[in-house]
């Protein structure tokens, strides 16, 4: 391009830490020289960075910076308010243009547009792409303009656009860098030192794109069975991409591609077409969030303003640390805490005990997993929480309260998941790992275990719950 010959981009790397598929590297990648440029954004609207993503995000900028490197570029890391850096930046390295892909929560979306204004001011030309959704959220509307609620209709109406574009291959060369200053990861300080608690996070992860690229392929080379197994959290039947995914380190259409590519080569059909609805859970999350921003902090369901949450502080201390006397409720939480990470099925049990069993308000919960999922989305975490509320789009309705016992029973038969996270009771034959409060004296000896001083008497009654949940239910009932 004759413009870009004498030119200085800038490119601004955020939830897209990758080479391959990154539209506005692919943009810069035409300029003379290119700032590849991160901001820890310290601005007091935009919502801090959980523990745990705080953690990946170091490790996810290293392993990009030395991709970079092997490119003779490199990281250039700046904090501050991210409105005033990147006109700082693009001064200092007197850009021409400044690239970026876009984001789709209310405040990244407010802060893009002052400074695509700010820039447009000093003359800079700023350029944004999609490159973090399979479809660009909002496109998809209803014939009177309005958003799509339900996800059935919205995935049938994704496919019927035919498959997405194909991936962009990483670039082979990219321009030099300008020498401006950059911070270190070492200054800023994500990975925690005084207590360092990120072990169980080191053994289980492995951020970066190539890492991402290896377990999607690791996964699809083994994908058999993944639509009755998903559902199993004692089996590695997932993929596991979603941190991977949530820090754009893989890009949607590259996992889709990849899949559909699979299912060509023999992948059984039934399983991919699962796997590809997953994902598109993930794009119905971004279309949500697009069209209701307060997402994470409205009931989409007004009348649940009015709901008469208990929110007991110490019943919630319970339920974060694992205490609560369900095992399955148990192993989740500490699947969590110990990996940053749990596995789906989990995920909706111990949230409709969070919500329903101790009646605590969604987003307490919603900010627990902000803090501690290595994968904590804007969009996916947001609207999973209303959905297992009952408050959200296409929501399960209230009144469908999970059993702990059952779901335990139907969807971790022999106990290994809970036997893994919740040691103590391990010894319980399989017909009480998931109620050891109905063993036996003689049995829960047997076992080693000593209720209410080992392992905890559940923190409510089923029945009683469910019977307090649904007159709580009954007062927003319309
Ligand atoms: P796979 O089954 O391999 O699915 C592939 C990809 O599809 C995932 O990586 C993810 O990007 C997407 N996906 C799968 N299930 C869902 C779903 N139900 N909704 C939206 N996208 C989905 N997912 C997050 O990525 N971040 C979150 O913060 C998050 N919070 C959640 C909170 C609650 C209360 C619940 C019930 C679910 C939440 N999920 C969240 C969705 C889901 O649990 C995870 O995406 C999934 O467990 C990730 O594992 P995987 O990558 O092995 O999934």
């Amino acid at each position: 391009m004759a413009d870009d010959l004498q030119s200085s981009a800038i490119v601004w790397f955020r939830d897209d830490l990758r080479l391959a598929d990154h539209p506005a590297l692919t943009a810069g990648a035409r300029a003379t020289t290119l700032t590849c440029l991160y901001i820890l954004d310290e601005d007091p609207a935009a919502r801090a960075l959980g523990s745990a993503s705080r953690w990946w995000l170091a490790n996810a900028l290293r392993a990009l910076d030395a991709d970079l490197r092997t490119l003779g570029q490199r990281l250039v890391l700046r904090r501050g308010k991210a409105r005033d850096v990147v006109c700082s930046v693009a001064r200092e390295v007197q850009a021409t243009q400044v690239y970026w892909n876009r984001r789709y929560d209310a405040a990244g979306m407010a802060t893009d547009d002052a400074i695509a204004a700010a820039l447009k001011a000093l003359g800079v030309r700023g350029g944004s792409f999609p490159g973090n959704c399979l479809i660009e959220p909002g496109r998809l509307v209803t014939k009177d303009g309005g958003p799509l609620r339900v996800f059935t209709p919205f995935w049938n109406r994704v496919q019927s656009l035919g498959a997405p574009r194909l991936p962009m291959p990483p670039p082979k060369e990219l321009p030099p860098p300008r020498d401006i200053r950059s911070e270190t990861l070492e200054d800023w300080k994500l990975e925690p030192t005084a207590p360092d608690w990120a072990g169980g996070l080191r053994a289980t992860w492995t951020p970066g794109e190539k890492a991402a690229r290896d377990r999607l392929a690791d996964f699809l080379d083994d994908i058999h069975d993944y639509a009755d197994a998903r559902d199993r959290p004692g089996k590695p039947a997932t993929s596991r991409l979603s941190p991977h995914l949530r820090f754009g380190e893989i890009a949607p259409v590259a996992v889709f591609h990849a899949a559909r590519f699979a299912a060509d080569h023999g992948a059984p059909s039934r399983d991919i077409e699962k796997f590809l609805s997953e994902l598109g859970w993930r794009e119905f999350s971004y279309h949500l969030l697009h069209h209701y921003p307060a997402l994470a902090t409205e009931n989409l369901q007004k009348r649940f303003d009015a709901f008469p949450w208990l929110n007991d502080d110490a019943a919630l201390k319970t339920w974060q640390r694992g205490k609560t006397g369900y095992p399955i409720v148990d192993a989740g939480m500490r699947e969590l805490w110990h990996t940053g990470w749990m596995h789906n099925r989990v995920r909706m049990v111990v949230a409709s005990f969070l919500v329903k069993h101790l009646l605590i308000d969604w987003r307490r919960g919603e900010q627990w997993f902000w803090d501690t999922l290595v994968d904590a989305d804007p969009a996916n975490n947001a609207a999973s929480w209303q959905w297992v509320a009952g408050s959200g789009a296409d929501a399960a309705p209230f009144f469908r309260i999970f059993n702990p016992i059952l779901q335990g029973e139907k969807f971790d038969p022999a106990g290994s998941y809970v036997r893994r996270w919740v040691p103590e009771i391990a010894a319980l034959p399989d017909r009480f790992i998931h109620k050891p409060w109905l063993a036996s004296p003689r049995e829960l000896a047997a076992a080693g275990i000593a209720l209410g001083k080992t392992y905890p008497k559940p923190i409510v009654d089923h029945d009683v719950a469910r019977k307090r949940a649904l007159e709580a239910f009954a007062a927003i009932r319309t």
